[in-house]
């Protein structure tokens, strides 16, 4: 994997949360603390965070297509000031440049295959490269890694603290994916449905308000044309497939959080910041400032 190795940053701020680190002497030296350990949030006993420190999260985040994963990766990083990092916007940007890859990309992508891993690593190394370069200091990646030899490689590149798996049951994310709808004039996501999932096995209940368009869009919604029942169970039953596999991965290694979203994102948001020990995070952040 000759070029794509970089310097791993070696120190979290949320390593500190940590019962076994020393909040002082990580503090003052800085250097030694990996982030394979278990992550902070399984020990989150109001050990201040120093917000100072030269490194920020390195998270990955999981979730079945229509889990929403995206709209909670972006917000997260909005709150922590790391760049949300979405592979398949690297591979979009690629393709738009005139970058060393994007000839080789477009080929791929006009002849209807696969991207490499390789590419990918390649293309997320530089990007993380760049981004260290303008003095990034972490990073929320969102569609990767996708497979165990894809986390490996990544493993080769940075360290990874935190994998969040958002989960919503089936049936949920069925009803989400069969709701969508786009104003075919001003390209706008609605969402026409309106989950009222009843709880059972000691899971509560889940539901989430319909996102309906404004008045002037209402006549303009078409359905994307893969958002059948099939096809949004097959495309589940292929992402658990691969994604089993690579939970267990990261599961073993104590750095998975399985996170059942609540509801939508006025329930999930708030109980999301809970588990990731991160809800009186913003407080202390206009303190600092
Ligand atoms: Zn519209």
């Amino acid at each position: 994997m000759a070029g794509i190795a970089r310097v791993a940053r070696s120190s979290s701020i949320f390593g500190v949360g940590r019962c076994s680190y020393s909040t002082t002497a990580s503090a003052a030296s800085g250097t030694g603390l990996r982030a394979d350990h278990a992550p902070p949030f399984l020990h989150s006993g109001g050990v201040a965070r120093d917000v100072s420190k030269d490194r920020n999260v390195q998270w990955v985040f999981l979730g079945c297509p229509g889990v929403g994963k995206g709209t909670y990766a972006s917000r997260l990083s909005s709150l922590l000031g790391v760049p949300h990092i979405a592979t398949g916007d690297l591979v979009r940007e690629e393709l738009a440049s005139s970058g060393p890859l994007s000839q080789q990309l477009s080929e791929i992508v006009n002849q209807g295959k696969l991207v490499s891993d390789e590419i990918i690593i390649n293309l997320l190394s530089k990007r993380l490269e760049a981004g260290d370069a303008r003095g990034e200091t972490g990073f929320i990646l969102d569609g990767f890694p996708r497979t165990i030899k894809q986390a490996e490689i990544l493993d080769g590149v940075t360290d990874i603290d935190l994998v969040v798996n958002l989960k919503l049951p089936e049936g949920v994310l069925v009803e989400k994916c069969l709701g969508r709808r786009i104003c075919s004039q001003c390209g706008k996501n609605f969402n026409i449905a309106n989950i009222d999932f009843k709880g059972g096995d000691g899971k509560p209940g889940i539901s989430m308000a319909p996102l309906l368009p404004p008045s002037h869009c209402t006549s303009k919604l078409i359905t994307r044309a893969d958002d059948t029942e099939e096809v949004v169970k097959a495309r589940l039953r292929i992402y658990n497939e691969q994604s089993q596999p690579l939970e267990e991965y990261y599961r073993t290694k104590g750095k998975l959080l399985e996170f059942d979203l609540p509801g939508g994102i006025p329930e999930s948001w708030p109980r999301l910041l809970e588990a990731l020990s991160l809800d009186d995070y913003e407080e202390k952040r206009s303190a600092v400032a």
